[in-house]
């Protein structure tokens, strides 16, 4: 086994939230070690898939959206320093049918929360009816119901180019890592003041410990004899389909085309989002959906897509709203949701162990904040104060415990 070095912190999972926080320990002048069972970034978690939906109004809650405004902020210094796109800004259109909104109905009531969302921060926006939006985008076939929030500064992320960016960064500037090592316990030294990690082969000290292990979080809180806290999250498998635009590729790029999230039924899952094309080289939509119906774990899960599912995906649900899209498909992926029960981050140290932060940007709606995050957490591991507005204390586990006793 490896000599033990000790660091300032060390960072478990490199992906989203994990390079995001590396990258910013790495700018503060911390000596810090990551460390990820994998090399990334890679396609076997949650960050991968070309496109990552990105806006400013958070219909989430307000508490995002400073994250989400300081990560464009720190993508487009990325960009700047590395010569990489990360960022395209589209624009962004949320739609669902009227009636359904103005009854604060399931899931169409998303629209109603983002304007009020994008009223209450200045966030540039318009509100459309079906005729202003197919005015704007006939590629949309709607029912004529419908209302839509348009939002000028929406766009995409490219995950695998940000993490790897923040990577290299991280890297340039001192960050060590570790990859294609997985970490098997962390565990107090002494008083508590300072944590070991061990890894298969290696064992490192550090006086602070941020564990962004993603969609493998329960089963390390299981390994570390939390299942209190494990208890808290599932995983579930979601599927993203590229579908060739064929002759209509001018009309689904990225200047013609929005990022979109559109609901059309009360469902938890009567809906769909998708993208403009990110790759020119070969041009399609790319729209997923979501489900909760059925757990996972990222060692059981299947990572293939069958034809079926692609061909369920367009019969159901692209067929009728996009016209000009025939069925064939490019490409399909498999990729996981860590899900808590009110669907909100975990950014929280763990009991008994209050030098270890569990970082979970979770339920599907991570990526456009994890930049932000990753600042913030830096900031609070090295003691110092937040800026821009950010605010950790809303991600707190407290909230489950209160809900569980009160449910
Ligand atoms: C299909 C899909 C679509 C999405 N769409 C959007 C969207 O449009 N907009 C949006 O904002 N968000 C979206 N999200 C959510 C967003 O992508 C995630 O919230 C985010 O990527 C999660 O990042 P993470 O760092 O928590 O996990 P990951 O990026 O998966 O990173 C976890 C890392 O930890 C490593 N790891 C785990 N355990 C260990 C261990 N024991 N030792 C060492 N390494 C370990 C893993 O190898 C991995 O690299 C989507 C997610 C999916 C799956």
């Amino acid at each position: 086994m490896t000599q033990n070095s000790h660091y300032d912190v060390i960072v478990v999972g490199l992906g989203a939230l994990g390079a995001a926080t590396l990258y910013q320990l790495s700018q503060r002048g911390a000596r810090v070690l990551g460390i990820d069972q994998f090399a990334p970034p890679h396609d076997q978690g949650s960050s991968h898939g070309d496109s990552r939906i990105t806006r400013l109004a958070i219909g989430e809650g307000d508490e995002y959206v400073p994250f989400v405004q300081r990560s464009h902020a720190i993508w487009r210094e990325l960009e700047a320093r590395t010569g990489t796109p990360l960022m395209s800004t589209t624009g962004g259109l949320v739609l669902a049918p009227r009636d359904r909104v103005a009854e604060h109905h399931g899931k169409a009531d998303f629209v109603r929360r983002t304007i009020a969302s994008a009223e209450r921060f200045g966030i540039a926006h318009e509100v459309l009816d079906a005729a202003g939006i197919r005015a704007r985008f006939p590629q949309f076939h709607l029912q004529g119901d419908e209302i839509g929030y348009h939002e000028r500064d929406a766009g995409f992320v490219r995950p695998e180019a940000a993490i790897g960016a923040q990577l290299a960064v991280a890297r340039a500037s001192g960050a060590q890592t570790r990859t294609g090592e997985r970490v098997q316990s962390v565990e107090p030294v002494g008083n508590g003041d300072t944590v070991r990690v061990r890894t298969e082969t290696a064992s490192f000290t550090a006086d602070r410990v941020v564990i962004a292990a993603g969609a493998w979080l329960p089963e390390f809180l299981g390994r570390q004899a939390r299942t209190d806290w494990q208890a808290n999250f599932s995983v579930h498998r979601q599927v993203m389909h590229w579908f060739d635009t064929g002759s209509a590729a001018a009309d689904f790029s990225p200047g013609r085309f929005p990022i979109f999230i559109w609901m059309f039924g009360d469902g938890q899952e009567d809906y769909m989002y998708g993208f403009p094309s990110s790759d020119p080289t070969q041009p399609a939509l790319k729209v997923a959906t979501e489900q909760y119906v059925s757990a996972t774990t990222p060692d059981t899960i299947d990572r293939s897509v069958s034809p079926e599912e692609t061909a369920a995906m367009y019969r159901d649900r692209v067929a009728g709203r996009f016209p000009q899209i025939g069925g064939r498909a490019l490409k399909a992926r498999a990729c996981m949701y860590t899900v808590t029960p009110d669907r909100r981050f975990v950014i929280d140290a763990l009991d008994g162990l209050p030098h270890v932060l569990i970082a979970s940007a979770c339920s599907g709606h991570g990526f456009k904040h994890s930049a932000g995050l990753g600042e913030a957490i830096a900031d609070q591991v090295l003691g110092r104060a937040m800026s821009h507005g950010l605010d950790l204390r809303p991600f707190a586990r407290q909230r489950l415990l209160k809900e569980k006793e009160t449910a």
